[in-house]
């Protein structure tokens, strides 16, 4: 199991990054993301402060990607600052997408699609199929989400991903303890959002560094 959208004490998450990976190798994950909010303001410090709990996360048997997940960034700026945490050592680089919930400007979206820095594109709202296209010549994930309000449109983002035969990722944007995914709850986030059961099956468990080494 893997989920690779959460948030700690470092934005606005409810726990500090060890005690997030404890509770995930409890629930049985073998793979967890820290991806807090991230601007220029604070994208440097952020991979610093995670990749300081790597030993940590080894120790209770988690493989930690240290991340961030750009949020409100304007679209002109994605391509800099993605490559930015790359270059600072980041695994893993999320977009806060289009979410129907909350004013993100359009064109975030397509930022991010088109950046090959990107690795997933967070509750991505209405996207467009060009949009969803360029995510999957990149090899970028498109999110289904388990998060009350973004998780509205996770059937247009299946239907989509299934047209371009774009690959899709299923994540809890953690904040408090009881957000995150039981492997029961992150099967019904699947299956409720239209996947098959076989669909679901490849994406739920299926070896994301794997993915990830794109
Ligand atoms: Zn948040
Ligand atoms: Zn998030």
């Amino acid at each position: 199991m893997y989920d690779l959208h959460t948030h700690t004490i470092l934005s606005d998450g409810e726990l500090l990054p060890t005690e997030l990976v404890r509770r995930a190798a409890v629930l049985g994950y073998d793979t967890l993301a820290i991806t807090d909010h991230a601007d220029a303001s604070n994208l440097a410090s952020l991979v610093e402060a995670v990749s300081r709990v790597r030993d940590s996360a080894q120790c209770y048997g988690v493989n930690l990607l240290v991340g961030v997940e750009l949020t409100h960034v304007p679209p002109s700026l994605i391509p800099v600052l993605a490559h930015d945490a790359k270059r600072r050592g980041a695994d893993i680089v999320v977009v806060h997408g289009e979410t129907v919930t909350e004013p993100v400007v359009p064109g975030t979206n397509r930022a991010a699609c088109t950046c090959a820095d990107v690795d997933v594109l967070a509750h991505p709202g209405f996207i467009t199929v060009d949009d969803a296209r360029a995510a999957a010549e990149r090899g970028i994930l498109l999110e289904v989400t388990s998060r009350a309000g973004h998780n509205r449109t996770n059937g247009h983002v299946v239907r989509v991903a299934r047209e371009v035969r774009c690959s899709l990722t299923v994540d809890s944007d953690t904040h408090a303890p009881s957000d995150l995914m039981s492997k029961e709850a992150r099967w019904a986030v699947a299956l409720g959002a239209g996947l098959t059961e076989a669909e679901s099956r490849e994406i739920l468990f299926r070896d994301v560094n794997q993915l990830l080494l794109k």
